[in-house]
């Protein structure tokens, strides 16, 4: 029998956790060929959230938990969740039902088909607000551009992969995580599954606008180095032009003779390069915090509580 390891981040979710569970519990009672576990993270909640998973802990055996000390973000609880891991498939969801578990038993028939990664796209952004839309059409479009893989439009991290690319992702050691873009760069034969975009069952997503933007330009650094070499294109274009309007006022100095006209000329001047400059140094200041927070080698999240143990920690 194949084992699947059901991996769900859980930060404040209490009050979903036992909707979660009644219908995860049928689609596993639908799948008896194979043998499942399911991984909760909690990160760092302050609510109920442990206790409603050691619940589920003591009332059924498959329930596995990894409890972190503090909030890490769900990034950091997917990747405890795949380093925990140790099914033949492991699948990532979250907990508030926005990922229709209905979808997990087409998912592993096409593990089985061949596929290594089975992952779901939403199709539509329906009950989400037009601005927050309107910006990540914008991230993908901008991203796709300038960065080195393509990320699919709609692209959920709910997924169902076979070890082998469990063991790619988990052996990626960054610091800043963008989990859209790991799962594309390494690759391996997927399958997409496209499902409607379905609200919340309970609680209230934690994204805030300002979460969501910070993430997008994780995407972008993470994954690009483009944006520093914009800032030496925009100092080339900007020098060049500097130099053609010296040769220009020195040839008609020469021609007309000197005036004392163009304040303005020189003031624009001087906020548009200052502006490009702090810009520029901007980009530098991004790259450089994330490599300084690489070469610390912080460990991602810190684990308080599991029932699990490490079996695939790959060496640092
Ligand atoms: N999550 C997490 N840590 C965080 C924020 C979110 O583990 O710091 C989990 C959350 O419990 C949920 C999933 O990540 O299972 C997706 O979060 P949410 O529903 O808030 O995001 P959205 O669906 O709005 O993108
Ligand atoms: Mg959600």
């Amino acid at each position: 029998m194949k084992t699947v390891d059901l991996i769900v981040p859980c930060y404040n979710e209490a009050d979903v956790l036992p909707l979660f569970y009644s219908e995860i519990y049928k689609v596993l009672e639908d799948c008896p060929s194979y043998e499942f576990s399911l991984i909760f993270i909690n990160d760092g909640s302050s609510d109920k959230t442990l206790s409603a998973i050691l619940e589920l802990a003591e009332k059924d055996e498959r329930v596995k938990y990894i409890s972190f000390s503090r909030n890490f973000g769900k990034e950091a609880a997917m990747l405890a969740g795949m380093k925990y891991s140790s099914g033949a498939y492991v699948g990532i969801l979250d907990a508030d039902l926005q990922h229709s578990p209905d979808l997990i038993p087409a998912m592993l028939e096409a593990l089985e088909d061949g596929y290594d990664v089975s992952a779901a796209r939403r199709t539509d952004r329906k009950g989400e607000g037009k601005v927050k839309s309107f910006f990540s059409h914008m991230f993908y479009k901008v991203s796709n551009k300038i960065i080195d893989i393509e990320l699919a439009q709609g692209a959920q991290d709910f997924r169902i992969m076979k070890r082998k690319v469990v063991q790619a992702i988990i052996s990626l050691p960054e610091y800043s995580r963008f989990s859209k873009g790991i799962f594309t760069w390494v690759g391996f034969k997927t399958k997409w599954f496209e499902h409607a975009n379905r609200d919340r069952a309970a609680g209230k997503t934690t994204w805030s606008f300002i979460k969501l933007t910070r993430y997008a330009i994780d995407g972008i650094i993470g994954f690009s180095a483009v944006p520093l070499k914009i800032s030496l294109l925009f100092g080339c274009f900007f020098s060049f032009l500097g130099f053609a309007y010296a040769a220009y006022i020195i040839i008609r100095t020469l021609i007309y003779g000197s005036d004392v006209a163009g304040y303005p000329s020189i003031i624009s001047a001087i906020f548009i390069l200052g502006g490009l400059i702090l810009i520029s140094l901007g980009v530098i200041g991004e790259y450089l915090a994330r490599i300084y927070m690489e070469v610390k080698h912080r460990p991602i999240y810190i684990v308080d509580k599991t029932n699990l143990t490490v079996k695939t920690e790959p060496k640092p």
